[in-house]
């Protein structure tokens, strides 16, 4: 089923206004959510509703933003989130490192404790939209659901990473992924909609490659919102050793450097992140380096494709595809997390989109 993204977003607005978010953080959290789906990451958005909802009843994310600066010291600063949601959160580490950058040039920031913080690459599209560069480094404090390379028992998590670089035709490169094989919100749309996981996805507790849910759900795997530590496997990190590094340097950066924590103890759930925001241009003294971003992106789309009819793409191009696509269709949601949907807007007294009651 198709549903208008303005008119999903104003749905979801309506129900964390009514969760007990203020109408201003209410609109942040849906856009962000309804963008990841219309980017063609449907894992980090609408999908997860039912969780945040879960989230609010039980007191793990406080819906009405606050946070406090721990440390603030020329370019660096660090930032208690408070578990406040991190779609608000994120939208703060982005004012914070704009007004630095402005100031001195750089900005590394240091976040813990914030609620989820969603599509990771939606924070380096902001900055790169200002002109920045960005890079981040993010963990999931209590949520140990990753096996490092050669393990077959969880000790890390998906750990994002994302990096974006402005271009003056605003197609920034935005690189944006999991260090996991595939990220945890692909193996819940696996379970909610059936869609089919790489075979090598997790492994089980066999030290066997799986690509079923259950393998990380366990029983919880039926129930509304499955628990992602409810089964005995794990979900396995991307390109082997290389990917694995990658995921324990996340942990360490935005876990143990920001203070969120790593994954070595049970936390509450939490994101840490930690960002470095620079102004490109304070780099280029000869003005050459758009030019030569310019080539070099030109030069990697220009690549004769392994299959004919399929282009060569950089990081940023399929999410810009998508939101087009989207704009045109609206945004593709299943029967389930539409029910879903249904059933918590009624609990909240909100009423449906016209299209669906
Ligand atoms: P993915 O495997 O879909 O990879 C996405 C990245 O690869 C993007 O940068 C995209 O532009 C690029 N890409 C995709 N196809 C390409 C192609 N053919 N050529 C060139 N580049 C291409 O991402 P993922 O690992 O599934 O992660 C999905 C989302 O989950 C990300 O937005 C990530 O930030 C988010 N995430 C968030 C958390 C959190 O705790 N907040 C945790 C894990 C993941």
């Amino acid at each position: 089923m198709y549903i208008d993204q303005n008119e999903m977003t104003n749905w979801l607005t309506e129900m964390f206004t009514a969760a007990g978010c203020p109408k201003e953080e209410a609109i942040l959290i849906a856009t962000h959510l309804v963008d990841a789906d219309a980017s063609g990451h449907p894992s980090h958005g609408i999908v997860r509703v039912p969780r945040y909802m879960e989230y609010i009843k039980e007191g793990t994310v406080r819906p009405v933003c606050a946070h406090e600066t721990l440390m603030s010291s020329g370019s660096l600063r660090l930032i208690d989130g408070l578990y406040s949601f991190g779609q608000v959160l994120g939208h703060h580490v982005v004012a914070q490192a704009k007004q630095m950058v402005a100031q001195d040039g750089l900005a590394l920031i240091g976040l813990r404790n914030a609620g989820h913080l969603g599509r990771i690459g939606g924070w380096a599209e902001l900055l790169a939209e200002a002109g920045l560069v960005s890079l981040h480094f993010v963990t999931v404090a209590g949520s140990r659901i990753v096996a490092p390379f050669g393990g077959r028992e969880a000790r890390i998590s998906t750990a994002p990473i994302a990096i974006g670089i402005p271009q003056d035709d605003g197609n920034h490169f935005i690189l944006d992924f999991a260090t996991s094989r595939v990220a945890e919100g692909k193996i819940l749309v696996s379970q909610k909609t059936g869609t089919k996981l790489p075979a090598d996805a997790m492994v089980d507790k066999n030290g066997e490659d799986s690509d079923q849910p259950v393998t990380i759900y366990g029983p919880s795997a039926t129930s509304s919102v499955p628990n992602p530590r409810g089964g005995e496997g794990a979900i396995q990190t991307f390109g082997q050793h290389k990917g694995s590094g990658l995921g324990l340097a996340c942990e360490l950066l935005a876990g143990a450097l920001t203070g969120a924590g790593t994954n070595a103890h049970d936390r509450p759930f939490c994101n840490g992140m930690l960002s470095l925001v620079f102004k490109a241009d304070d780099f280029d003294t000869e003005n050459a380096m758009q030019q030569e971003v310019q080539d070099f992106i030109a030069s990697i789309r220009d690549c004769p494709p392994r299959e004919t009819g399929k282009a060569v793409l950089i990081p940023g191009d399929p999410e810009r595809a998508k939101r087009e696509e989207v704009s045109v269709k609206g945004v593709s949601l299943s029967e389930a997390i539409i029910d879903q949907l249904k059933t918590i807007s009624d609990t909240l007294s909100v009423p449906q989109p016209d299209g669906l009651s």
